[in-house]
């Protein structure tokens, strides 16, 4: 994080403003909105400032900047033409531990203003960091959008009613489902429409309502499928039952940036499994998820793509029906289907593929392998998860079902996110192509005549490392995808 937000309260504060222009006054007008006492400084007033400092909304220091001038004030901003004076004012603020804001100068600032969406009392607050102010403007207008102008109005009569209902529900947990409720259902629309003595008559009612209501009683669990590893690929139902849960039981490939969007007070259990070490086997995640839910929590189950494709997600719901838990699942977008996507290869198409085949190459220890003979056969494209460890002989068996040992294979590791590689080769040479780039998990095996199509198609190029989205796991080229031609075992076409 580059910078850490937060809210000031500048309620009759000493702030200094250096500047006596049309910046500084914007500025100072900002400051004055928030209650700040401010002083400027400045060679020569604009009228607007000067009028101000008649009136006495403001105390004025004409003359050239001293960097003593900083001493008794908590922030500063540096608004002049001048860089050279911005700098000094600058320098001055960070030698007395002062926050500075120098206008348009991020390299020398040491706090920036961000974009604001004000819902007086309810304030978002955007930045980006400095690097696009105009990205920044784009949010700040969807979000506008987004957020009834009387939203305001609902965080003050929630704040109105705030004592009663801490006095219904000393719970916290109860009380946070009872706001929940309220201000996510009809009370909350009743004041967005003005009819708050309706509002009023709601919330009352809710208040009287039956005990048990309050009760812990079992909560519910979510399976919800995140998605192969771009944050984006989370549907909308997931994304909202993620920001309600009480506690989120996550898998390991599970993004951070997804798991930011949980909120700040759940609790974050990694249930994480390496192909190499099982760190908590499945029987303990099913009993964990069934014990809290018993215990009333709103669980939701993070799961790496879809919770029901070689999820184990299919284990984990019968455990909650067998002990006559709650649950909804929620599907996701699968790893066959996001690494296609994003390299450009469809997984079906007229003349080349009739049918998509998923398979996972590990089976449980005892059971039989996958019947490849059939699986492989025709013209379908094969989709093999867990496979890295086991390219050889998935190779060979794919050889040995009838396919050529040149149909087209691409191995696409870290799919849809700023990690992503793919190593593209034909099915004989598809062992060793893996082992020279050094594959690792997790990586998702495609086998079918239309990974040509990618040659045309491929659109997605992982962004340098460190701009994109956080991701979750190393890959010894980060952020490079490899097309490696079944001719040309050198990765030097690199995009
Ligand atoms: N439920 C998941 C699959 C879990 S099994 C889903 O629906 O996608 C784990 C395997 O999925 C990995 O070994 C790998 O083969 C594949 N996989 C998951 N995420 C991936 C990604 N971002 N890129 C490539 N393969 C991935």
């Amino acid at each position: 994080m580059d910078y850490f937000p937060l809210f000031a309260d500048l309620t009759d504060r000493p702030c200094l403003v250096v500047g006596g222009g049309r910046v500084a006054s914007r500025k100072v007008r900002q400051l004055l909105r928030a209650g700040a006492r401010i002083t400027v400084n400045a060679s020569s007033l604009d009228p607007v400032l000067l009028d101000m400092a008649n009136t006495g909304k403001i105390t004025a220091t004409v003359g050239e900047f001293k960097p003593e001038l900083v001493i008794d004030h908590l922030l500063i901003v540096a608004a002049t033409s001048d860089a050279t004076v911005n700098q000094a004012v600058a320098a001055a603020a960070a030698a007395n531990f002062r926050l500075c804001n120098v206008v348009d100068d991020c390299e020398h600032s040491s706090f920036i203003v961000p974009a604001i969406v004000d819902r007086e009392p309810l304030t978002v607050a955007i930045s980006s960091g400095g690097r696009s102010p105009v990205l920044t403007t784009v949010i700040r207008q969807k979000i506008e959008g987004l957020l009834p102008a009387r939203l305001g109005a609902v965080a003050r009569w929630a704040e109105a009613w705030r004592d009663a209902v801490r006095a219904r529900f000393p719970d916290l947990r109860a009380r946070r489902h009872f706001w929940q409720t309220e201000l996510d259902g009809a009370a909350s629309d009743l004041i967005l429409g003005g009819r708050t003595a309706e509002a009023n008559r709601a919330i009352v009612r809710a208040l009287a309502a039956d005990p048990a209501r309050s009760d812990r009683g079992p909560g519910i669990a979510y399976l919800v499928g995140a998605g192969p590893g771009d944050p984006g690929l989370i549907t909308l139902a997931g994304w909202r039952l993620l920001q309600q849960a009480d506690v989120v039981v996550h898998d390991r490939l599970v993004s951070p940036a997804l798991l930011d969007l949980a909120r700040r007070d759940a609790e974050l259990i990694t249930v994480g499994k390496t192909p190499s070490t099982a760190s908590i086997s499945q029987d303990e995640i099913n009993k964990l998820l069934v014990q809290l839910v018993e215990q009333g929590n709103r669980v939701c189950r993070l799961k790496g793509g879809d919770p029901f494709v070689f999820g184990r997600g299919g284990e984990e719901a019968e455990a909650l029906a067998a002990a006559g838990m709650p649950y909804q699942i929620v599907p996701g977008i699968t790893a066959a289907v996001g690494c296609a996507a994003y390299a450009g290869i469809p997984l079906t198409r007229r003349g080349l593929a009739k049918a998509v085949v998923l398979i996972t190459a590990e089976s449980a220890t005892g059971e039989s392998e996958p019947d490849w003979a059939n699986l492989a056969a025709g013209e379908h494209t094969l989709a093999i998860y867990m496979g890295v460890g086991k390219l050889n002989a998935v190779s060979r068996q794919i050889i040995a079902a009838g396919r050529s040992p040149d149909c087209p294979t691409a191995l696409i590791e870290n799919g849809t996110t700023d990690r992503q590689r793919i190593v593209r080769g034909t099915l004989k040479e598809l062992p060793g192509l893996a082992k020279k780039h050094a594959v690792t998990a997790p990586a998702l095996l495609l086998v079918g005549q239309t990974i040509a199509l990618a040659d045309e198609l491929a659109w997605f190029t992982a962004p340098p490392l460190g701009t994109g989205w956080p991701s979750n796991s190393g890959g010894a080229e980060s952020g490079k995808t490899i097309w490696t031609e079944p001719s040309d075992l050198n990765p030097g076409a690199q995009t």
